[in-house]
């Protein structure tokens, strides 16, 4: 049993997935590729990770963004 079932696993659903887990919530993340991360993912080759959908820029202003967006990877 689910409380929420998420069509697709780009960073908005990812997102609302991994906060709704630390809410106490229980997610099933139904995504129609063959990975997650939507047009944000990235592959690796010969050691360099490479956006299989294009380029992607990060940019913020807002500490409490930059704070929560480095929990998961060091930019
Ligand atoms: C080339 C490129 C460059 C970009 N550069 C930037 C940038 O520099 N900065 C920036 O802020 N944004 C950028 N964006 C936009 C950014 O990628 C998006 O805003 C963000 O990734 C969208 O996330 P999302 O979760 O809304 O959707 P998506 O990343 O599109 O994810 C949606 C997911 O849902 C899945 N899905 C859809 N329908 C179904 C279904 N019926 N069943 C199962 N799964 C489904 C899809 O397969 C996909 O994996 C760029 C986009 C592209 C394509």
């Amino acid at each position: 049993m689910y409380d929420y079932v998420i069509v697709g696993s780009g960073l908005f659903c990812v997102v609302f997935a991994h906060e709704m887990k630390k809410a106490g919530r229980k997610c099933l993340v139904l995504e129609r590729r063959t990975h997650v991360g939507g047009n944000v993912y990235c592959e690796e080759k010969e050691g360099i990770r490479i956006h299989r959908y294009g380029a992607h820029i990060f940019h913020t202003s807002n500490k409490k963004v930059w704070n929560y967006v480095n929990q998961f990877v060091e930019f």
